[in-house]
């Protein structure tokens, strides 16, 4: 991927920018439609990990909705995407839930107590609306707890033990989210361990929903295996099947650019950046992860390492340690990879750092939409 992006030339973006490439992007949704394709599977976008809806008439072209956490990204999704549009949260209030009524076509519980609160409502929804539960089949794919679902005493789904007997009335499909960056093995085994305690259920529903976490569009993904795995249940059970990737859609389609503004020493040079982790990039601090950048190696792989640096004042807000073949200077640019997915929509405005701008670029064209440039007023309206 790298030689390709050598002829981009950053300096054309302002700093700091978010820059997703529609070359990259449909590139990952051709992926994701030969597998619906296969399959018959439906692929929904989950809007909590990319919810840039200036892509959406792309991505509308290759998947067939979204899926919302909450009533305002239920609405993106109604309103700017279209299809399908599938609600989930650990909880809803009563308000909330009465949003959802309005812009999703499947809902579904995380409890059999939210179930029962709501039962009047999805009664006299059932028909326009299909309803789902949550399962937790307790079977760990990951040792991380933190993205972890089927972690001990996790709140996320319902797990086998305060599962009722019979799948309840007015509930047509079951809903499971496991995974976080798996291949398909970890699916297949996922799948296994959800028939053993959930397999009689599975019979009786209209749709099984396997959740995101798959890595698909990654290039060592087994793809044949997803479509098999897919291909049985959908075989034994004859239920539709949905997933909704989040990373896999736009899996390394973006960039965060940024520049150079000062370089210190404390014992190593530091270079100080016109972004930072705790604002523009949380989850190198949250998860946490080190960054790929462009034209870097591992500290003291070539010959010029810095710590790179954010601009606020959180004293842990570094991004990591890298070697540059040729020491940077004040002004460079510093272009970080795979910041599409969950960065851009988890920036804040701590310290009132000013948040990037976004662009849209076509690296096949050259064509560049500048959409957004973010201003003091985009600060201030969320504090009082
Ligand atoms: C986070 C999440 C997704 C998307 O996960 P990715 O890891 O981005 O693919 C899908 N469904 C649910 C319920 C989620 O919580």
């Amino acid at each position: 991927m790298e030689g390709d992006l050598q002829v981009i030339d950053w300096n054309i973006f302002s700093t700091p920018s978010f820059v997703v490439d529609r070359v990259l992007l449909e590139k990952n949704l051709k992926v994701l439609s030969s597998v619906r394709e296969r399959t018959g599977v439906k692929i929904l976008l989950a809007l909590k990990g990319f919810a840039m809806f200036a892509t959406f008439s792309l991505i509308r072209q290759y998947l067939q909705g979204t899926c919302a956490s909450s009533p305002f990204e239920a609405r993106l999704g109604k309103e700017e995407f279209g299809g399908d549009v599938h609600a989930f949260a650990a909880a809803y209030s009563d308000s909330d839930f009465k949003d959802l009524l309005k812009t999703s076509n499947h809902i579904v519980f995380n409890s059999m107590s939210q179930y029962e609160h709501f039962l009047p409502m999805i009664k006299e929804y059932y028909g326009k609306i299909s309803f789902g539960l949550r399962i937790n089949p307790e079977h760990r794919e990951t040792d991380v707890e933190i993205y972890d679902p089927c972690a001990p005493f996790s709140r996320l789904g319902i797990t086998k033990k305060n599962f009722p007997e019979r799948l309840p009335p007015y509930i047509d499909g079951l809903h499971m989210h496991t995974l976080c960056q798996k291949n398909s093995d970890s699916l297949e085994r996922t799948v296994a361990a959800a028939e053993k305690n959930f397999g009689n259920y599975f019979k009786e529903c209209k749709w099984v929903n396997f959740g995101g976490g798959h890595h698909i569009t990654r290039d060592d993904y087994d793809i044949d295996r997803l479509c098999n795995v897919i291909e049985n249940f959908k075989k034994r059970y004859n239920t539709e099947i949905y997933l909704e990737p989040g990373e896999a859609v736009a899996l390394n389609a973006g960039f965060l650019v940024s520049k150079v503004l000062d370089i210190t020493e404390n014992r190593m040079p530091i270079a100080i950046l016109d972004t930072s982790a705790a604002t523009h990039m949380p989850d190198v601090l949250e998860m946490p992860y080190r960054p790929y950048i462009l034209n870097s190696g591992a500290a003291g792989e070539y010959e010029y390492t810095y710590r790179l640096a954010g601009l606020s004042c959180l004293a842990g807000d570094v991004i990591g340690d890298y070697s540059f073949k040729e020491p940077l200077n004040i002004g460079d640019r510093v272009i970080f990879t795979d910041m599409a997915i969950y960065s851009m929509v988890k920036t804040n405005t701590f310290n009132g750092i000013k948040l990037p701008d976004i662009y849209y670029y076509d690296s096949e064209s050259q064509k560049i939409l500048h959409y957004k440039s973010f201003s003091y007023e985009d600060f201030i309206w969320r504090l009082s």
